[in-house]
């Protein structure tokens, strides 16, 4: 490491909130699928920024669009339409097959303003203030006090306590634990279609169906966190669109905005009609017109490359060798994931790995202590996952 990257990460201790352990390493910029430090070395990128980055770095259609949104126009509140904020929107909601859509400044505050929305519609119903949600053991849905309520990770929760009222958790994929929490205060279930960071697990199409016939039996409504395992990531859209399930509220964020902070969350049906209203919910940044540039372009790439397409078939690719892999070693536990969205799970500790990976240029990430998570741009192909699968074997032993 030069004397240059070892004193900005000196200054960057000395000066940030100490929240993250961070990876010594300082980067200056992107292109495509690769890295590069201060110092110039490159590195493939197999996380894209918590799978933000699904373009890739410095994609020219998406950099042009949000340049010319900066000298046009940044801001304008929301007492105000602006052109982009619309055509994101129609976007969106023909991408999702939702109704209604409230753009946010993050994911977690698209988590909190789902929370609100299925409060709403159930105070609405019957004029009860004591309602309740359920969610799921080892998801997460963000840092803020209603998205960490309902994320199912007590070591998250337990120094903020207490958190908001109403919250219980059932097992993810075990339909059973869901109906004993189910009474006439439960407004709605919460859960990721393929849970991200508690370890890359995937909704069983049994279970999801069943929370799906279990909310309509009960008038609850199903929430859908796709912030990570939406926007194409498991080769659809959104990943319920591959079990056969609509959700009536939807969260999104992450690659929504390929780098600029945009989330979203999403209704349908009733819960679009008879939940917020004015007065109800607000922001002061969210659904700006640079971000909903970025949303609206970002949404646009996608449809022109058909990049949902190639992720199916890429992935596919990326799934044969780490199954090759995952077959050839006693100390690899399974391999769990859908699409663009996998993690493998070893009998041991990753961190090693992943930091051997980051020396021989290959940025890899954990999801949980012992499971490595592939979380690349979706325009990785072939040739990236190859030399991604050279040095993450290196990297093993
Ligand atoms: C990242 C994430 C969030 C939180 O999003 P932020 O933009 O970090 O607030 C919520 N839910 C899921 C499933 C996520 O992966």
């Amino acid at each position: 490491m030069s004397a240059q990257m070892e004193k900005l990460i000196d200054n960057a201790e000395g000066m940030l909130l100490h929240t993250y352990n961070r990876f010594p390493v300082v980067f200056d910029r992107g292109e495509g699928m690769h890295l590069f430090d201060v110092d110039g070395k490159r590195y493939l990128d197999f996380f894209s920024g918590i799978g933000v980055f699904a373009l890739g770095h410095g994609n020219r259609e998406f950099n042009d669009a949000v340049k010319d949104q900066v000298d046009k126009l940044l801001h304008t509140s929301n007492y105000f339409y602006n052109e982009p904020a619309i055509e994101a929107a129609k976007r969106l909601l023909d991408a999702s097959g939702m109704d209604r859509v409230f753009f946010t400044n993050s994911g977690a505050e698209a988590v909190e303003g789902a929370l609100k929305a299925a409060r709403k519609y159930a105070y609405l119903k019957d004029g009860r203030t004591d309602h309740e949600i359920i969610a799921m053991d080892h998801s997460f849905h963000g840092r803020t006090f209603g998205a960490l309520s309902v994320t199912g990770k007590k070591a998250y929760r337990d120094p903020f306590e207490p958190l908001i009222g109403g919250v219980k958790f059932a097992a993810f994929n075990d339909l059973d634990s869901v109906k004993a929490l189910v009474n006439d205060r439960t407004c709605a279930v919460i859960m990721e279609t393929v849970q991200g960071e508690g370890g890359i697990h995937p909704a069983t199409e049994e279970f999801i169906r069943g929370v799906r016939d279990l909310c309509d039996e009960h008038g609850m409504l199903l929430i859908l966190d796709e912030i990570q395992c939406g926007m194409g990531r498991t080769g659809s859209m959104f990943a319920y669109q591959e079990y056969g399930v609509t959700p009536d509220i939807m969260t999104s964020a992450k690659a929504l905005g390929c780098g600029l902070p945009v989330g979203a969350f999403l209704l349908k049906g009733d819960a679009a009609m008879h939940s917020l209203e004015a007065g109800d919910h607000g922001t002061t940044y969210g659904g700006n017109p640079l971000v909903c540039r970025a949303a609206a372009t970002v949404l646009k790439i996608y449809e022109e490359t058909d990049l949902t397409a190639h992720v199916r078939t890429a992935s596919a690719y990326l799934r044969k060798r780490l199954d090759a892999l995952a077959a050839s070693r006693s100390d690899v536990v399974e391999l769990r994931g859908r699409g663009y969205m996998l993690g493998m799970q070893f009998d041991h500790p990753v961190g090693d790995i992943i930091k051997r990976a980051l020396d021989k240029g290959v940025v890899l990430i954990n999801a949980g202590a012992d499971v490595v998570r592939f979380l690349p741009p979706l325009i990785a192909d072939k040739g990236d996952i190859d030399e991604m699968m050279s040095a993450f074997e290196a990297s093993l032993d």
